[in-house]
């Protein structure tokens, strides 16, 4: 009987495929889709930065880049839990790699009920 390797979770060596979960929706996704950041010691409040290429050292977190995600995941604290820090964490950096909110106020209202009638 030789011995069945069974394929590990999340342990597999293949590249390309690595899906994180965004702290902000929870919801997971390549890791390629994914804005990683790491947190920068040293610092007070502890500055948490964009990894857009995921070299740096350290723990990392992964959030979409989108300012939603990255205010539901500021609001449950999970930067903190994400990268194991504790006390308050400066963002700003965070913030200002994502694109801006965008308001989409919808699509203009269609005229289709406009009297013809005079
Ligand atoms: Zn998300």
């Amino acid at each position: 009987m030789t011995d069945a390797i069974a394929p590990g979770e999340g342990t597999a060596g293949t590249v390309g495929s690595v899906v994180r979960t965004c702290i902000g929706c929870r919801e997971r996704a390549e890791a390629t889709t994914l804005v990683r950041l790491v947190a920068v010691r040293g610092t007070t409040p502890v500055a948490v930065v964009p990894d857009p290429r995921r070299t740096m050292p350290g723990r990392g977190a992964h959030l979409h880049p989108d300012p939603r995600c990255l205010e539901r995941a500021r609001q449950r604290k999970a930067f903190g839990r994400a990268l194991r820090v504790e006390g308050p964490l400066d963002l700003d950096a965070v913030v200002a790699f994502l694109p801006p909110a965008t308001n989409h106020p919808g699509p203009p209202s269609p005229d289709r009920n406009r009297s013809t009638r005079s």
